[in-house]
């Protein structure tokens, strides 16, 4: 299996330090808004990744953390006339309650910034003792950077190239603008902790080196992050994990690429926004998930429109023939363990998908040998006969069984075929500007004319929906309609 490593910038082999063993840390969110489709691609992500190698054997253990104190939550949360802390946890039910509509599981340890201040306050304490980090006057407390030789690794950056573009703050007793905040003291009205260089809060950076320590130990395997992260969360990680241990804080850097909409950077004053809630309005969440794992995790992407349109006709076109082959696998009772096809395709579906999420986690692959299964097994069903129904059946028994198993982990699949396929066409028919009671009376009007052998009115009605897009045949149980639009 190969993971690419934002430290070497290559695709390496995956190894885990320990054996089977998979220690894994992803940083999560600031809350102190509502989540966007961007925290909803990195969650998809890691619990993606986190899920497939426990499909591949590995025992992961998967911590992501929530920074509940922070200069915006304290703005945001005085702006409310709410305590901090209030504000934040509020923040994060709300968050979960969007996570639990995307059906994305939180991962096995989910921690708090505020529920490690005193580990926090240890760890700057033995960073401050081993020459690492010194406190100045006024009670803040810094990270001594140019002391850890390494710093700039992982951003492939020497410090003084990093100073340039970064806001530095001027502070009196600051040795150096490189320096970073380990720990900051409380300005009136702040939310505050009792500390050895007085009242304050911890800086940002410090509480993933802490609880990835806490959680799980000195050394990890995947520390994960937004790509914004690498510069200077990820780099003053190191440095902080690094300085008080003397082991590699992470064997692998895994950073998920940032979401663009239209075109533009996601921002609320330009008013393209999407938060998790708004596109859930809009749109199923495995389309969501669909839209997302079409690209590459690694990549920064561009979201447009129509690739939730494309993602809804796709997923249709799946649903539908998934539809299909349960049908046709009840009315042959297909057994799995029975006799199959010799079909290299559906034969294949495990080892293409496990090839594909081998290769760091090519979802776009994994996705795109979709569209050749789904062929390939409407051709089956299209071309079956008399003399080859059971063996038909037992094979779609058995490619069911494998698409579920394995895009399951993609999240894919969930649903009862009918109600996705329905409230997909319930969307679309009020797109047309029309809604499934009136489509339903005008095929009940249509089939009256025909009993009344009135072809004329028939014809009319079925030509007269056709116009609006909506498409009928007619078949040995009725008259069913469908979407133009979704094909
Ligand atoms: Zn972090």
């Amino acid at each position: 299996m190969k993971i690419y490593n934002s430290m070497t910038g290559k695709k390496e082999e995956f190894i885990p330090i320990n054996g089977k063993e998979v220690k894994m840390y992803a940083c999560g969110i600031t809350v102190y808004d509502l989540s966007h489709i961007g925290h909803a691609r990195q969650a998809m992500v890691y619990s993606m990744i986190a899920d497939y190698l426990r499909y591949r054997g590995y025992d992961v253990k998967y911590v992501r953390n929530y920074t509940d104190v922070d200069d915006k939550i304290i703005n945001r949360a005085n702006e409310r006339g709410k305590d901090a802390l209030e504000f934040s946890n509020e923040q994060i039910i709300e968050n979960e309650k969007d996570m639990c509509a995307l059906h994305v599981d939180n991962a096995d340890v989910m921690t708090k910034a505020s529920e490690y201040i005193d580990k926090i306050i240890n760890f700057v304490s033995d960073l401050i003792e081993k020459g690492y980090a010194y406190p100045i006057e006024k009670g803040d407390v810094y990270y001594r950077v140019r002391k850890f030789n390494e710093y700039g690794k992982l951003s492939h950056r020497k410090i003084d190239e990093l100073l340039n573009g970064v806001r530095v703050d001027v502070e009196e007793g600051k040795e150096d603008p490189i320096d970073f905040a380990l720990w900051k003291s409380a300005k009136p009205g702040e939310i505050y902790w009792d500390s050895p260089w007085g009242k304050g809060r911890p800086g940002w950076h410090i509480e993933c080196s802490v609880m990835a320590l806490d959680t799980l130990g000195e050394s990890i395997d995947i520390h994960g992050g937004g790509r914004d992260l690498v510069f200077p969360h990820h780099e003053n990680e190191i440095a902080q994990s690094e300085a008080l241990t003397g082991k590699p804080f992470a064997k692998y850097w895994s950073h998920c690429g940032l979401i663009k909409i239209n075109g533009e950077k996601m921002s609320k004053s330009l008013g393209n926004f999407i938060t998790i809630r708004d596109a859930l309005m809009d749109y199923n969440y495995e389309v969501l998930k669909y839209v997302m794992f079409s690209k590459h995790y690694g990549s920064d992407v561009d979201i447009v429109d129509s690739d939730f349109t494309i993602a809804e006709k796709h997923l249709y076109y799946f649903y539908n023939s998934i539809l299909k082959m349960n049908s046709f696998i009840s009315q042959y009772n297909g057994d799995i363990n029975g006799e199959l096809l010799d079909d290299e395709v559906i034969s294949g579906i495990k080892s293409c998908f496990i090839e594909a999420m081998d290769d760091d986690f090519n979802t776009v692959s994994a996705i795109a040998n979709l569209h050749s299964v789904f062929k390939d097994i409407n051709s089956i069903i299209e071309s079956s006969n008399k003399g080859n129904r059971q063996i038909v059946a037992n094979t779609l028994a058995k490619a069911i069984s494998d698409i579920n198993e394995v895009y399951g982990i993609l999240g894919l699949f969930k649903q009862e075929p009918e109600s996705f396929i329905n409230e997909l066409k319930k969307k679309y028919v009020k797109k047309l500007g029309l809604d499934v009671d009136f489509v339903e009376n005008e095929i009940a009007r249509r089939t009256e004319a025909k009993k009344e052998k009135n072809y004329e009115l028939a014809d009319s009605i079925r030509s007269d929906l056709d116009s609006k897009g909506v498409i009928l045949s007619d078949g040995v149980n009725g008259t069913v309609w469908d979407i133009k639009e979704l094909y």
